[in-house]
């Protein structure tokens, strides 16, 4: 029995939240796998939108490449679009709501679905680690944001505008902190006996 109160997992609404190089995306595969929930990754979608040279890919390449936040309003587009198309099953968001003015936005689109957030997921790693995995994911991926300044601009970004989302958050939803710092497959057995 999870703490979800039998719920079924396919339909649930989850948020993931970690600084860069937390293992978000890698987790959200595994929940998409595992249970079919809908990975829903606000930074996936704009570098998608700007490999495909859209205007929306346009106005966000620079705020990619330094680690700034998109404008929230870019963000708020981009999520409607894509909650609207979702059909029955549950979802998991990646990345997004990143500061409160997103949280505080999400927060009616999803009561107007019937679909608010059931649990919101962090995977904690400390500072030092993500370092060296960023790096790591540098030399593989090759992307652009993987620059030591700007993965501390992220970083800085997330300490001082996502993390007060959770406390925010947290007087509606439960909140369940994960140790980040764990072999992938223990970070993924640790969340699936929560939803199962
Ligand atoms: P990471 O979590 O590793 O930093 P993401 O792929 O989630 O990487 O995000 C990459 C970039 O995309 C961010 O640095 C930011 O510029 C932009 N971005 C993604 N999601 C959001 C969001 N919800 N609000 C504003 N900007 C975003």
């Amino acid at each position: 029995m999870s703490g979800l109160g039998g719920r079924d997992s396919r339909t649930l609404s989850l948020a993931l939240f970690g600084p860069a190089g937390a293992g978000k995306g890698t987790q959200a595969q595994v929940l998409r796998r595992d249970l079919g929930l809908e990975h829903i990754a606000t930074g996936d979608m704009l570098r998608e939108e700007r490999a495909r040279g859209t205007e929306m890919g346009r106005t966000v390449s620079t705020y990619l490449d330094q680690g700034r936040l998109v404008p929230d309003d870019v963000i708020v587009d981009l999520l409607r679009r894509r909650l609207e198309a979702l059909g029955e099953q549950g979802f998991v968001l990646d990345g997004v709501p990143r500061n409160l003015a997103q949280a505080k936005a999400l927060e009616p689109m999803l009561a107007e679905m019937s679909r608010p957030l059931n649990l919101v997921v962090v995977l904690e790693v400390p500072p030092e680690q993500l370092a060296q995995r960023l790096e790591q994911r540098a030399h593989q991926e090759g992307r652009t944001d993987d620059t030591p300044e700007v993965i501390a601009e992220r970083l800085r970004i997330y300490r001082e505008e996502t993390e007060p989302v959770l406390d925010y958050l947290a007087k509606t939803v439960r909140v369940l902190r994960l140790d980040g710092t764990k072999p992938v497959a223990a970070v993924s057995r640790d969340l699936l006996a929560e939803l199962t």
